[in-house]
């Protein structure tokens, strides 16, 4: 692993225009449960409920997502950023990041450090519901008081409309702001990571593809393969704090050297 770890960091030094992409697997090292992992969400709860054409038209289907919601939103209150996140943002500091993509909802990027703008939030935020008729932006912790004191479905004070987390569902439109940034920053990136993806995900999964075909060295880091590590130009198998860890431990020396 050394000698990856090694050709990981010359990589960033040759690099200009770096962009980290990451998954649930960046997070699961803070306590928040990835979705596909044994023990994971989906272990627990059945992705079947909770698209979106779902939400809309079945109170069944919004008391679930609600529950499965408030799970997790717990851990993720909870959470602090772990040596994934703290990596970026070394990297952020040695002026070597274009930007993280992400497709975690729980703000550990922001709460590590990372600047607002560089930060892309591809499947929205967690921490903070709007209403689905008028858009009226709630605190997140607010409407978890309301849950707490037994509203099953909460709806919003001004039109009694749905209220969501401002998170992206199955079947729900990704933002057009952020995904076109996305495939931006992934066209013009020059060194594309993965951290913590099973890259199965659509349309996310196809922004490392991007890059490479635009000429980007793709590097991904899983603990378990992905469909995309026949592109890549290295891929590291493990635990991605330690590794992100080391990458950045070997990039500081080869910057003072
Ligand atoms: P995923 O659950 O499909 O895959 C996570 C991947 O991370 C797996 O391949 C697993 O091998 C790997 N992994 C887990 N822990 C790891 C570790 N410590 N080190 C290295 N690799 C590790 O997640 P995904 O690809 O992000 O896509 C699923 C969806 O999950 C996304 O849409 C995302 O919004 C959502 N999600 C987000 C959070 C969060 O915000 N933290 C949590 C759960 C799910």
């Amino acid at each position: 692993m050394e000698e990856l770890i090694e050709t990981v960091a010359e990589f960033i030094v040759n690099s200009r225009r770096i962009v980290v992409f990451t998954g649930a697997g960046a997070s699961t090292e803070s306590g928040i449960a990835d979705f596909r992992s044994p023990g994971g969400i989906w272990a627990k709860y059945d992705p079947e409920d909770f698209y979106f054409q779902k939400f809309l038209t079945q109170e069944e289907s919004r008391e679930k997502y609600w529950l499965m919601s408030t799970d997790l939103y717990q851990s993720l209150k909870k959470a602090s950023p772990n040596p994934v996140h703290l990596a970026i943002v070394d990297l952020e500091k040695l002026q070597k990041l274009d930007s993280v993509i992400t497709q975690n909802i729980d703000g550990l990027h922001h709460k590590a450090g990372n600047s607002r703008e560089k930060v892309i939030e591809l499947h929205g935020t967690a921490l903070s519901v709007s209403c689905l008729s008028c858009g009226r932006k709630y605190d997140r912790d607010e409407v978890q008081d309301r849950i707490r004191n037994g509203v099953k479905v909460p709806r919003c004070d001004e039109c009694e409309g749905l209220l969501k987390p401002d998170t992206i569902s199955f079947g729900q439109a990704i933002p057009e702001r952020e995904t076109t940034l996305a495939y931006e920053r992934s066209s013009t990136s020059d060194l594309f990571i993965v951290v913590g993806s099973s890259l199965v995900v659509q349309p996310a999964a196809s922004l490392p593809v991007r890059a490479k075909q635009n000429g980007a060295t793709l590097v991904i880091i899983n603990r378990d393969p992905t469909p995309c590590d026949g592109y890549a130009d290295v891929v590291i198998n493990g635990a991605a704090g330690e590794i992100m860890a080391r990458i950045v431990g070997k990039l500081r020396e080869k910057i003072r050297n």
